[in-house]
């Protein structure tokens, strides 16, 4: 089974530092997203020319893909300090209001998975947001009462893997709205060979295309096997990380040809095998392997997608040719008595 802690794309304590080291710092190092890389670019002129705050900005994407990189890069072009928080930490009000208090003028205040906040926190960043006050509710009890104060010009970058999740009132707040694209294998084994010449190792062209093939389309995960693959470089071979080095060290660490984790694994297999290819909706998917239907969508599918082994129909999910390969599934084995195929109303 694959290592799903090393593969999948959550962050890890152990990953923090080692990820710090690695960062992008500028727009201009920051690998592939082109287009929106030109957007950004502009916004970030703009308010450099004008002397303003930027236009607050939701990046939305799955995760490892550099949303959190993106939010310090733009920070850092601006010249102007970082602050961040996540949707999580901020548990009540007056944690908002904290860490509002503190903000300075055109400064960045980073938001990581603002689709998690709770109702009444995130009702307290819309007059941030639009307004540039804040709400402080003074004494308790029927005298309490709530002052509205000023906050200087900021600007506010949230990160959400679930855009689905953004309430209309809060999206309507942010001036630009970005997607991170699914890198490509070219911009990964680029994003490999940077972080390969920071941490000072060699790795051999074939070498940094295999680990590019197998990360998932993620450089947060290409990072981490790079990581592993040069421990066993220096262990088990000269520190050189050659085409076999690399195959070997990630066979070990059960990492397929395509990176694959385990609920992408799932997620084939039960409309390969249980629903015979599909069309099979999305809600009966997640149900068959006890997943949300939005987490599937939005975290699991583009990869898949992408890969050319799933297509998303009017009527369904259907896997393709490509994908009864790779998993080796034969369509004649598949029995007629079969559960009847079940589609999204
Ligand atoms: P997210 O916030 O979307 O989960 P991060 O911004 O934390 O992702 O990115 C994870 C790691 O991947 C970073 O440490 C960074 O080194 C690397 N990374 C992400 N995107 C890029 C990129 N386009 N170019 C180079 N490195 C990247």
């Amino acid at each position: 089974m694959p290592d799903r802690q090393l593969i999948s794309g959550d962050r890890q304590v152990e990953d923090v530092q080692f990820e710090a080291g690695l960062r992008p710092r500028r727009l201009a190092d920051f690998t592939g997203q082109s287009k929106l890389k030109e957007n950004l670019s502009i916004a970030i002129e703009a308010a450099v020319k004008r002397g303003e705050a930027m236009d607050h900005v939701l990046l939305y994407g799955p995760p490892g893909l550099g949303k959190t990189t993106l939010a310090s890069i733009i920070a850092e072009e601006l010249k102007v300090q970082f602050t961040a928080t996540s949707g999580p930490v901020l548990q009540k009000k007056l944690d908002l209001t904290g860490i509002l208090s503190g903000v300075r003028l055109h400064q960045v205040f980073f938001i990581d998975e603002i689709h998690r906040l709770l109702p009444d926190v995130e009702e307290m960043l819309y007059s941030a947001l639009e307004d540039f006050r804040v709400d402080i509710l003074v004494g308790t009890g029927p005298g309490a009462r709530t002052h509205s104060l000023p906050m200087p010009k900021f600007t506010a970058i949230g990160a959400t893997t679930r855009q689905g999740l953004i309430s209309a009132p809060l999206l309507g707040r942010f001036g630009l709205v970005l997607r991170l694209e699914p890198y490509g294998e070219a911009e990964l084994k680029a994003i490999v060979n940077r972080s390969a010449r920071l941490l000072n190792v060699l790795v051999d062209d074939g070498a940094a295309g295999e680990i590019a093939r197998r990360c998932r389309g993620t450089p947060r995960i290409a990072n981490r096997l790079l990581r592993r693959v040069r421990d066993y470089a220096q262990v088990r071979a000269d520190g050189r990380i050659t085409p076999p080095v690399a195959q070997t060290a990630l066979d070990m660490l059960d990492v397929d040809r395509h990176g694959l984790d385990e609920i992408d694994q799932k997620i084939m297999r039960t409309i390969l095998e249980k629903y015979r290819g599909g069309p099979v909706g999305v809600t009966t998917i997640a149900a068959s392997i006890s997943e949300e239907p939005g987490t599937i969508e939005e975290m699991y599918e583009p990869y898949l997608i992408q890969l050319g082994f799933l297509s998303r129909t009017p009527r369904g999910r259907v896997a393709t040719e490509q994908a009864f390969e790779y998993f080796q599934v034969k369509r004649k084995l598949l029995r007629d008595d079969q559960p009847p195929l079940f589609q999204d109303p």
